[in-house]
């Protein structure tokens, strides 16, 4: 089944290079319900573009897949990521994680149906939260996942030592059934081996017959510098175990980059808001600020308003995806000063009694008395 050149992926799934997660992910859900081989029985072409789709979301939807594939082409992802031969979803885009109960409900939980009763073992979806910082410079975590691992007394056959799983009555090794409903006939999965095709005549004792037992894994996981919110990072094989030695799932790290007290994040860029003195905003002055990378200097111009922003190129942050680093936007805030003893009070009461009346020390607030009068007078 080897295929002519490769389509590029972004015209596989029909969305723009730019696209976002979530259009990516729409477009993968609409080609993928349209050919899903559980709804095109025997239908060679509507597989190959469910395999196709598949992959191309495999890639897209992996930050750093999708950076070496925007970078190199298929060249810069291919080496046929375990994906492909054993029918669909064996190492496929991460099916449940998209989907979850969505599709159990319509494919009975038979994707994946695979001859020889071996099924791949379920994606599983890990939260890693970081600082800002973390996201920002990357780091390496340590992460405790609780996940099914294949039973090592039975190998994951889940049979008792010595025996084997053998084929299913119900079915015949099928895995689907047959069932009348109304005038249709709709094609089950096996309700007896779950779509397996076996069944296990003498369990093992260990496992009681799943082949799998729980347990917690310890990885380390290696974050890149400049993850964002919503990113993923896919550990291939450290998902579930698969059953009746069926490969494994794949583990999704997904990222959730916590707030911070100074800074927002805002792609590449990074907002702060800066609190200047009355003074300082009047008559101009320089200002320490906050980076990533520590205090820089910021000079003021005089007569700087509130909201004013300020610009530090480069002081936001390197995208994992590539490209320059964003910037550092500050906005001032004018702070009106509190507590004002009496001199002070007499300072500003003598400096309000200088203001000229026409306005000219303050545009904005004429303008606006400007807009007024005539508002009213068009009344
Ligand atoms: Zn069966
Ligand atoms: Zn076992």
């Amino acid at each position: 089944m080897k295929r002519m050149a490769k389509r590029d992926y972004y015209e596989v799934l029909g969305v723009e290079r730019g696209a976002s997660e979530s259009e990516l992910k729409k477009a993968y859900r609409r080609l993928a319900m349209k050919y899903h081989p559980d709804r095109n029985p025997d239908d060679k072409s509507a597989e190959e573009q469910f395999k196709e789709a598949n992959e191309a979301y495999e890639v897209l939807s992996d930050a750093s897949k999708r950076a070496a594939y925007d970078q190199y082409g298929h060249a810069g992802v291919d080496p046929s990521m375990g994906g492909g031969g054993a029918g669909f979803g064996g190492g496929g885009a991460s099916f449940s994680d998209i989907f979850g109960d969505v599709f159990s409900d319509f494919f009975g939980g038979a994707r994946g149906g695979s001859r020889g009763g071996a099924q791949r073992g379920s994606d599983l979806r890990y939260t890693l939260e970081l600082d800002l910082e973390e996201a920002v410079r990357g780091t390496t975590v340590t992460i405790r996942v609780p996940t099914l691992v294949a039973c090592k007394t039975c190998d994951g056959s889940g049979a008792k030592k010595g025996t084997a799983p053998v084929t299913c009555t119900t079915c015949g090794g099928i895995g689907q059934v047959r069932m009348q409903q109304g005038f249709f006939s709709v094609q089950q999965t096996c309700p007896r081996c779950h779509g397996t095709g076996k069944m296990i005549a003498d369990p093992c004792g260990t496992c009681h017959g799943q082949g799998r037992v729980e347990e917690h894994k310890t990885l380390s996981v290696k974050v890149p510098a400049g993850v964002d919110t919503g990113d993923r990072i896919r550990l291939s094989g450290e998902g579930e175990a698969g059953t009746l030695g069926g490969p494994p799932g794949d583990l999704y790290v997904v990222v959730n980059v916590r707030e911070h007290p100074i800074f927002q994040r805002d792609g590449k860029h990074l907002y702060c808001e800066v609190p200047i003195s009355f003074a300082d905003a009047a008559l101009g002055g320089e200002l320490e600020v906050p980076t990533l990378d520590g205090r820089v200097k910021l000079k003021i111009p005089e007569a700087t308003q509130t909201g004013k922003l300020f610009r530090l190129r480069g002081k936001g942050v390197a995208p994992v995806r590539g490209g320059g680093a964003g910037d550092l936007m500050c906005r001032v805030a004018v702070e009106t000063p509190v507590n004002l003893d009496k001199r002070q009070r007499e300072l500003l009461e003598e400096f309000r009694r200088t203001l000229q009346s026409d306005g000219s020390h303050s545009p904005k607030a004429s303008n606006w008395f400007e807009g007024m009068k005539r508002f009213f007078g068009d009344l």
